[in-house]
């Protein structure tokens, strides 16, 4: 039997009694997890494993013929139900999406403890609506392609190695980034062109520690602009298309 600390992504009944829950957890990475519908199914256990709740599980380990680890759940505590994101449509729709990213992105047995801190941190800043939701959005898909290995060299231009300039380029085909004199093709549909405090926002979203990357604020200009190419940059890097993105999308104009 293992105890750990897990956030549930995804949840599915199978028949009328069982479900599989899948979950991300810091040293298991993202898992599904067997819920047998004959264990005491207390209200406890039933709002430990919901989606979006943050819980310590023990959990019981098999291996099968394949040598495959399968999970059973045996028992549940709840340590945040982030509640409030449920009474928000438009919240709801976001995290939604955020689970759905981590299902796709998500593997097993690895180290996931950058990216649960980044959902729980966004999870906790849309329960508490500390920050608007596309903001949190564009914070979210941009940190979680730098965690998952898509971060670009943010020293400055990749090839004068200049710190700033007027405006920066970054090419989501290449992950360059040049400044003005060293960008010879900027018509390329996957070039995003930063001013200074743009280019500011997007090194801090992608470098700053948790404990600040989620105390700023941006005009709704700048907000455009992240939009645009935190999806762009998503879309080039992550292939399928996001059904609960086109909802939340729906959901929030
Ligand atoms: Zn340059």
């Amino acid at each position: 039997m293992i105890t750990f600390d897990a956030l549930i992504i995804r949840e599915k009944h199978i028949g009328e009694r069982n479900r599989i829950i899948t979950v991300l957890a810091k040293d298991h990475g993202v898992i599904d997890i067997f819920c047998r519908g004959g264990m005491k199914l207390t209200s406890k256990n039933f709002s430990a494993t919901q989606l979006f709740s943050y819980s310590t599980l023990c959990v019981e380990v098999k291996v099968n013929a394949k040598g495959e680890r399968l999970y059973y759940l045996n028992s549940s505590q709840t340590k945040n139900l982030f509640y409030n994101i449920r009474l928000d449509l438009i919240n709801a729709c976001l995290a939604s999406y955020i689970s759905e990213l981590l299902c796709y992105c998500g593997t097993a047995e690895k180290d996931f403890g950058e990216i649960l801190r980044l959902t729980l941190n966004t999870y906790y800043s849309l329960d508490t609506n500390r920050q608007p939701p596309e903001l949190l959005k564009s914070i979210f898909e941009i940190r979680l392609l730098c965690e998952i290995g898509f971060r670009p060299n943010l020293l400055g231009c990749n090839k004068c190695l200049k710190y700033e300039a007027d405006h920066m380029h970054f090419n989501i085909m290449t992950g360059k980034i040049l400044c003005d004199n060293c960008c010879e093709d900027s018509d390329n549909g996957f070039d995003f062109v930063f001013d200074k405090g743009m280019f500011y926002i997007l090194r801090y979203i992608m470098l700053t520690d948790y404990d600040r990357l989620f105390s700023f604020k941006v005009s709704d200009k700048a907000q455009k602009l992240l939009t645009a190419f935190s999806e762009s940059f998503v879309s080039y890097h992550i292939k399928p298309k996001f059904d609960t993105r086109d909802f939340y999308r729906q959901m929030a104009h």
